[in-house]
């Protein structure tokens, strides 16, 4: 089975995760992060919401709104209240999947204390609109959420460069990975002092128990994606087997993993730092596999407006998605009206068809505190989305348009 998703390691990371070296790897690990992003420093975390707590708590903020996207990883929302804030949760803007800054704006108030702009599905937030409001509401922060986009650009300009500190997550789902773990980027040094004091009070050090989870659990990532294991597992995931270690959340509760507050180990900063040699790699197949889609699932009406597939059937149709200039493609999710048969249309063809985000959270049992029509473009996003496989290797679209042919799509559904 081709997965939906796959982690981009190879020999080197396995042996840098074994190669004890007795220097403090994690430090190593943070300093060729910032340098990648083009940040001044970079501050590392067990996992990025861990660090979007710090980071919230070394801005001074308590009790104050955080505005953030309705349509996002759950784990946001929970860092917020974990943080002692309060999410505030804005609708995707119509036609796009990142959170309608309109909207955002709109939302502030003299207890607002941060807007959470997330480049999801690796498309960059629009910065000159962003910029607007930071001039005209000062000290509201703006923190970048790129666990999506690892640099994505707006019109050329990264977009984790600007606002007051960007945060990332380094799971095996993300565009690189350190195992699990997350980091904070910032250009200031004051931030960054807070960012470190911070953890050194807050988290503990990791135990050896720890390192030899983790390590165990990289064993078993190797074998995992390959074809015929994916396909084994991935039926296990679907009869709810897995569901102890796949499932990252309960609808009903806002919690954290148990080891959220132990740092990062050394063996895990040492896979990132063998990780981030692929960087480059990673991005640029993940945009031509995005070509490579854009390309062969676009059909042009006579009339020149685009509609994908059976287009007198609503139900057959999908949507690709918007297709922007400095995307970096963490997914690749098109819309359509009648998922489930996609999925097993998928399941018959050997391909994963899954979805990332089947969640409105506002509409969740856990902040089920607001009105979910009011998030309308959210709510459909989680109902009509799925996912086409994207990931860092080599000729995955190829893979795919040539062996069931996604293009023959029409015929055979
Ligand atoms: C993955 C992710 C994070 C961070 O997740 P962790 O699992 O805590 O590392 C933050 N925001 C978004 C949008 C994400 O997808």
């Amino acid at each position: 089975m081709i997965p939906r998703l796959k982690p981009c390691l190879g020999i080197t990371e396995l042996i840098a995760a074994v190669k004890i070296t007795g220097r403090d790897d994690v430090a190593a690990f943070e300093a060729s992060f910032a340098n990648l992003m083009g940040q001044k420093y970079a501050v590392a975390f067990p996992y990025g919401r861990t660090g979007l707590i710090i980071l919230l708590k070394a801005l001074g903020l308590e009790n104050k709104e955080i505005i953030c996207p309705a349509y996002t990883c759950v784990v946001v929302p929970h860092a917020i209240v974990y943080s002692g804030n309060q999410p505030v949760f804005i609708d995707c803007a119509p036609g796009e999947f990142n959170m309608d800054l309109n909207r955002a704006e709109q939302a502030i108030t003299p207890n607002t204390g941060a807007i959470i702009a997330t480049s999801l599905f690796g498309y960059p937030v629009d910065l000159d609109r962003l910029n607007q409001i930071k001039k005209k509401y000062p000290g509201v922060y703006i923190i970048q959420d790129c666990a999506h986009s690892f640099a994505a650009d707006w019109k050329g300009r990264p977009v984790q460069k600007e606002g007051v500190a960007a945060i990332f997550g380094l799971n095996i789902s993300k565009l690189l990975t350190s195992i699990f773990g997350g980091m904070v980027t910032t250009d200031s040094t004051s931030l960054c002092q807070d960012l470190k004091s911070l953890r050194k009070r807050l988290l503990t050090k990791p135990t050896w128990k720890k390192s030899l989870r983790r390590l165990l659990y990289l064993l078993t990532v190797y074998p995992s994606f390959c074809g015929p294991v994916y396909g084994l597992l991935n039926k296990l995931e679907r009869s709810g087997c897995l569901n102890h270690f796949v499932k990252y959340y309960d609808d009903s509760v806002i919690d954290m993993p148990k080891d959220y507050l132990e740092e990062m180990t050394k063996l895990e900063a040492r896979v990132g730092m063998a990780n981030i040699r692929r960087y480059h790699y990673i991005i640029q197949n993940r945009r031509e596999a995005a070509d490579a889609y854009f390309e062969n699932l676009e059909i042009k009406n006579s009339n020149g407006s685009q509609t994908y597939f059976d287009e007198d059937n609503y139900k057959n149709k999908f949507d690709l998605p918007p297709k922007i200039k400095g995307a970096t493609y963490s997914h690749f999710v098109v819309k359509t009206g009648d998922r489930d048969r996609w999925l097993m249309w998928g399941l018959r063809h050997g391909i994963q068809l899954g979805w990332l985000i089947e969640y409105n959270i506002p509409e969740m049992k856990a902040y089920s505190c607001r009105n979910p029509n009011e998030f309308p473009v959210a709510a459909r996003y989680a109902r009509e989305t799925i996912n086409l496989p994207v990931w860092g290797g080599k000729n995955l679209s190829k893979k795919i348009l040539n062996q069931t042919t996604l293009i023959t799509l029409r015929c055979s559904i």
